[in-house]
């Protein structure tokens, strides 16, 4: 084939494989948010044929011949240098597993899944133990089948946060670590319950008619997306202009829906931001998930729980509630939103405690692949940690090593891209304030396109050109580190608490 008809070819092809992946979205999509119960097994079967229709079409061996022809056809321009390089990565991965390797993961993890939720259910560690060790056996397979240099958690690592290593993750962690429990310690000393004025109950229509108030005014095109209610909230896209966001409402918490829609405009304000150039192609996707958190938590933390931010709502939320918030200024709902508490569950902490979750987590996780800690002894080795990193006694496994889902997926390597996520924003942030200065006033007038757009010049529009850690690097001047991050947490909670 000439060059010009074999790039067709190969980018038609990976144009239908996307489009069958947006078809599995929706179906995912539906099944969260609308489908009735009776409808699972048949969805199940659905899923499961689209996703090994797509499986053949993108792993055929044509696919890799179309890529290494294009290779040898050199030079190429920097987009197709880059989108051959991106293919040819995702192509290696998925044609480096046996088939019948596939499917054992797929079974395992499903019947691991299924122990896992009984075994929280009745914080029956036991229980779980047998799926644990069979997941742990079948990633320490899964590393081999990828090939990995000094650990085989590296190979995990890789698919979420790629490039990323358990040496370049323990010096970024070590930084953080001491000083982080430093502060929650001072916070501690000083620590204030929640405010009376929380409560109480809030009509759920009206919060979510503020809620779309906001995510409208950051800049969530309403017109290429939409939010919808399902129990544990997410964002996913069907194409550029189709960027769907879920949240749930609950009457008893004034602020949780928002946050969470906020977190999820993060997400979905990265979709909307490809380039119209990328749509339907390989490089209109984000490089992992640590630069995907990096958005949300960017728009949650940063902008959503900042005092500018809410001197600008606070007048528009009691207009929302009439009467309910009258004596409440925006210096309260600051101070309610940014509350320190030491906890047990990951995924209710703050932001000064939310890290130290997630290095207890990798650093049981690693041992677990590296086989340096035996899968029975999670429960001790994780009570253990707790106490000494937070100083909290654990007191049954729903509410420790059994809390979350991620092992039972057998998602090992996916939880530091979360603590990845809250470093890179506020490596992100602090430039944006050095290149804007008037980024503060423009959040305390809702005025909020200058932020986006600079999100859009230096995060979104590079799409899967550039790595996470390159992103950084490029729009920052320096290698992602734990210093601003600091200093951020340090600032802000050293002036909220007096510490
Ligand atoms: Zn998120």
């Amino acid at each position: 084939m000439e060059r010009v008809e074999l790039w067709q070819t190969l980018q038609s092809r990976l144009g239908e494989v996307l489009d069958i992946s947006a078809a599995i979205a929706l179906m995912s999509w539906d099944q969260e948010v609308y489908m009735p119960p009776k409808g699972a097994p048949a969805r199940g079967r659905q899923l499961a044929t689209l996703s090994a229709i797509s499986h053949r079409m993108f792993t055929h061996p044509e696919v890799g011949g179309w890529i290494k022809a294009l290779q040898g056809m050199t030079p190429h321009a920097p987009d197709e240098a880059a989108l051959l390089r991106e293919a040819e990565h995702d192509y290696n991965v998925q044609t480096r597993f046996p088939e019948s390797f596939v499917q054992e993961m797929a079974e395992a993890t499903s019947q691991a899944f299924a122990a896992w939720t009984h075994a929280r259910e009745a914080s029956d560690f036991q229980a779980f133990l047998p799926y644990l060790e069979k997941n742990i056996e079948l990633s320490r397979r899964k590393a081999d089948y990828l090939g990995y240099e000094d650990s085989p958690y590296n190979a995990l690592l890789d698919e979420y946060e790629r490039g990323t290593t358990v040496a370049q993750l323990e010096r970024l962690f070590a930084g953080l670590v001491p000083r982080q429990t430093a502060l929650v310690d001072k916070i501690a000393r000083v620590a204030r319950p929640e405010p009376d004025w929380l409560r109480r109950s809030w009509d759920p229509d009206a919060q979510w008619a503020f809620g779309i108030r906001v995510i409208k005014d950051l800049g969530y095109d309403l017109e290429a997306g939409r939010q919808d209610k399902s129990p544990h909230p997410f964002t996913t896209n069907f194409d550029l202009y189709d960027v769907r966001i879920t949240t749930r409402v609950s009457p008893e918490l004034l602020f949780s829906s928002l946050m969470s829609s906020v977190h999820e405009t993060g997400h979905a304000l990265y979709e909307q931001g490809f380039l119209p150039s990328d749509q339907r192609t390989w490089l209109g996707q984000a490089p992992s998930l640590g630069i995907h958190e990096s958005q949300s938590r960017l728009w949650e933390n940063i902008v959503g729980r900042s005092l500018p931010f809410w001197r600008h709502y606070t007048p528009i939320l009691q207009e929302y509630f009439p009467g309910a918030l009258d004596a409440v200024s925006p210096e309260d709902v600051y101070a309610a939103l940014n509350r320190v508490e030491r906890s047990l569950i990951r995924v209710e902490a703050d932001e000064c405690t939310y890290n130290l979750h997630i290095v207890l987590r990798f650093e049981i996780e690693r041992a677990l692949i590296e086989g340096t800690l035996a899968p029975r002894d999670v429960p001790e080795a994780w009570n253990a940690k707790m106490k000494t990193m937070l100083g909290l006694d654990v007191p049954n496994d729903a509410q420790g090593c059994l809390q979350d889902i991620h092992w039972a997926h057998a998602g090992f390597g996916y939880f530091p891209s979360y603590a990845l996520g809250n470093l890179y924003a506020s490596q992100l942030f602090a430039k944006i304030r050095e290149d804007l200065p008037a980024i503060e006033d423009a959040i305390a007038g809702g005025e909020f396109d200058a932020l986006l757009n600079w999100l859009r010049d230096h995060v979104h529009h590079v799409g899967r050109r550039r790595m996470a850690a390159e992103i950084v690097t490029d729009a920052t001047g320096q290698p992602p580190t734990p210093e601003p991050y600091l200093t951020y947490l340090e600032t802000k909670y050293g002036a909220l608490y007096g510490v």
